[in-house]
């Protein structure tokens, strides 16, 4: 790489044309998910309700690549490949010998990763003949990535938008309407899931375990619906590995291979696509580290249980093996809504658990004086989710610098930041704090926890 070039850029024809899929080169793979009714392994029937076969074939697939439909390439060509961008001036604010990468995501016309699956979900459930996706989405990053694919599409669109959200972020709602979707502040009177919460609590701002909820019941009641999730599922993490078989090329063409990758956790998603294709090479006897940072006010990865549990509140969907805060977690009001889910990725999970990927929980504080440092040298603006990778980057920077050694790190900027301005004034405000997840309520979600026997 000469001395000045900042951008790495491919270009159209460079595009993978097929996804990695990890599960071919696992020794230990994830013990299967459950029906969470009757808690055995689960069955292509139990899931055909409310997904597409092509998807549900994707989620067990034990294929190492996987071909991407040439309409899903003609969509990503929109955005695709995103450019892969030298972090020059971060590296000489922060003095270190290190070379800093970052993958940028929010490229995409949504803003972040999430569009990778949601296209590719919004194809095959088309071709499958159904006419309606359903959906929850949090902060909004979700619900608009599958609103955008649906208009895409020719597909109705309806989005559970977690309450206090719906009313903090009208700008997303705004976008996805745009995008024709509907959205629904959730909990709701439209579902039983709703109402059972509502009885309870009218006041209830919701969660994403309750909204999840919702927007799987809607789908199982309307056999022209289906349900689309935007993490955790293996078929979703699949389809981010655009992200990492870009960056391996990118890297491949200034002649430089990542000494440790790093990306922000909330399923899972985008640090799975950019460093499962990484992990392939680790498999394959190379070295190199994978780090996945959460926030301390929800630390699933690291001090959550490795244990079966529920994907959503009311135990509609399935059990899965994953690291858990409880599936009843209703999580601290944190700045980065992506990152307050009480599970993780049972992929992910299993390679933390394995020793093969690490995880580190950060608070909010370093984080926002990370976003702000990287704004002000690099220019991008980051969603605070992502701003948890770049913290993360910046200390694996700065223990380069002590070590006084030249390594290459490379990191995922999931998304921008222009619909999360509320949170960074509360920074520069003052008003926000490090919340440490109290172990008492750790304990206590551990009595939460499903029984199962299956020990396959
Ligand atoms: C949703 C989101 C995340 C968290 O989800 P993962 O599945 O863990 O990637 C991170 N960053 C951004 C910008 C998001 O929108």
């Amino acid at each position: 790489m000469s001395d000045r070039q900042v951008k790495v850029v491919l270009s159209e024809k460079d595009m993978p044309r097929q996804w990695y899929n990890i599960m071919a080169d696992m020794s230990n793979l994830p013990k299967p998910g459950l029906n969470p009714v009757t808690k055995k392994p689960l069955t292509p029937d139990d899931l055909l309700p409310i997904f597409p076969m092509d998807l549900i074939l994707q989620e067990v697939s034990m294929d190492r690549w996987i071909d991407i439909p040439e309409e899903v390439l003609d969509i990503y060509r929109q955005w695709r490949p995103s450019p892969l961008y030298r972090a020059r001036r971060l590296e000489q604010a922060l003095g270190t010998p290190a070379r800093i990468y970052y993958k940028h995501e929010g490229v995409s016309p949504a803003g972040s990763h999430k569009p990778n699956t949601a296209i590719p979900q919004a194809y095959y459930n088309k071709k499958a003949g159904i006419k309606r996706l359903s959906t929850e989405t949090g902060a909004g990053q979700w619900g608009s990535a599958l609103s955008l694919a649906c208009s895409y599409f020719g597909l109705e669109c309806t989005v559970y938008m977690v309450k206090v959200s719906y009313h903090q972020k009208p700008y997303r709602r705004s976008l996805m309407q745009v995008w024709g979707a509907e959205v629904i502040p959730s909990p709701s009177d439209r579902t039983n899931a709703g109402r059972q919460v509502l009885a309870k609590d009218p006041d209830c701002l919701g969660s994403l375990g309750i909204a999840i909820s919702e927007a799987v019941e809607d789908a199982a009641n309307r056999k022209d619906t289906n349900y689309s999730l935007g993490s955790v599922l293996n078929h979703v993490l699949l389809h981010q590995t655009v992200i990492g078989l870009e960056a391996k090329k990118q890297l491949e063409l200034v002649g430089d291979y990542p000494d440790v990758v790093v990306g922000c956790c909330g399923g899972g998603s985008n640090f799975a696509g950019l460093a499962f294709p990484f992990l392939a090479d680790k498999f394959a006897g190379k070295e190199v580290r994978a780090v996945a940072v959460e926030p301390t006010a929800c630390p699933t990865l690291t001090r959550g249980h490795f244990a079966y549990d529920f994907g959503d509140s009311a135990q509609l969907t399935p059990i899965v093996s994953m690291f858990t805060l409880g599936h009843d977690f209703v999580p601290p009001g944190i700045h980065a809504g992506g990152l307050r889910y009480h599970g993780a990725s049972p992929l992910v999970s299993q390679l933390v658990h394995d020793g093969i990927a690490e995880a580190v929980a950060i608070g909010q504080r370093g984080v926002f004086e990370s976003a702000v440092l990287f704004a002000r040298t690099e220019g991008i603006l980051p969603a605070p989710e992502s701003a948890h990778a770049i913290k993360g980057a910046i200390d694996e920077a700065l223990k380069a610098k002590d070590a006084g050694e030249e390594r290459t790190i490379l990191f995922s900027l999931s998304g921008h930041g222009h619909f999360d301005l509320s949170a960074y004034d509360e920074f520069f405000a003052g008003r926000l704090t490090d919340i440490v997840y109290p172990q008492e309520m750790i304990d206590k979600a551990l009595a939460s926890l499903p029984v199962c026997d299956e020990e396959s």
